[in-house]
């Protein structure tokens, strides 16, 4: 609380900041280290727990966006491919490769060559960083996976993608820790009420949630992460 209570303070101090981050959600707090990182000065609020809205509701996936093969979204699934694979080459104790068991439904609207195809497709869209896909006979999924009643299949297929190891709040939060490292001003339970222009520079009124106490941040540049609380 002391680094808080600090830091709220440095906060309403007069300092210009080169940048003030609203939300410390994934981009809020991956800006945050970012910025930090190249030596800007960087502040970041959040009204509640760092982490503590959409991005602690994650599937805690990072994936390669399988489903939009369907929509012929594939610039999309190019790029989610390989965002996928430098999370996993670049936070390799946190980002691990998982393999995903699919089973394929007789009458299912595809049919199992295009699907197996496609694991193929997804496989090279993401420049074959990841395991290769693995066709899955009947036969197979029973002797491998008992409980799983075949009957009503043509058989599966198996493929990759990533998983975060421990969870997504936390992973969140060591951007904001590594922000913090570089010099981030950081304070969690302070909310933005609103920001106006001000002789070229954004003056942010917030309010310390837990006090009630108003203050005004100045910044150059103000960076609205706060999510689905965009406005
Ligand atoms: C580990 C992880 C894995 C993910 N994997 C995938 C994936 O595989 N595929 C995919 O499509 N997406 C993925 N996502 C993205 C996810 O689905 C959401 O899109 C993302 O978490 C949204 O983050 P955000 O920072 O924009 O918003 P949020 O997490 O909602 O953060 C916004 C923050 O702003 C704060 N805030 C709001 N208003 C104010 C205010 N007035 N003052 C101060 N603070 C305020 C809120 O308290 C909140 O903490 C993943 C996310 C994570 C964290």
């Amino acid at each position: 609380m002391k680094l808080r209570d600090s830091n709220i303070e440095k906060l309403g101090q007069g300092t210009c900041y080169d940048a003030l981050i609203i939300g410390g959600g994934i981009n809020g707090a991956v800006s945050a280290a970012a910025l930090s990182g190249k030596g800007v000065k960087v502040a970041l609020i959040d009204q509640r727990d760092f982490a503590g809205f959409t991005s602690q509701q994650s599937s805690n996936l990072a994936w390669g966006g399988i489903k939009y093969l369907e929509s012929h979204d594939y610039r999309l699934v190019r790029e989610l491919c390989l965002g996928r694979n430098h999370l996993i080459e670049n936070y390799p104790s946190r980002v691990k490769e998982i393999r995903f068991y699919s089973t394929i439904e007789r009458g299912f609207r595809f049919p199992p060559l295009l699907l197996w195809l496609g694991t193929w497709v997804y496989w090279l869209f993401g420049n074959g960083f990841t395991k290769t896909p693995r066709w899955l006979s009947r036969q197979t999924i029973n002797a491998e996976e008992p409980v799983i009643d075949t009957s009503r299949f043509h058989g599966g297929f198996e493929y990759s993608d990533a998983y975060l190891h421990d969870n997504d709040s936390r992973f969140v939060f060591q951007f904001v820790r590594s922000a913090m490292d570089r010099g981030c001003i950081a304070a969690n339970y302070v909310e933005s009420l609103g920001a106006r222009r001000e002789e070229g520079y954004w003056i942010t009124r917030a309010r310390d949630v837990l006090t009630g106490k108003t203050l005004e941040i100045r910044s150059t540049v103000l960076i609205n992460a706060s999510g689905p609380f965009v406005n």
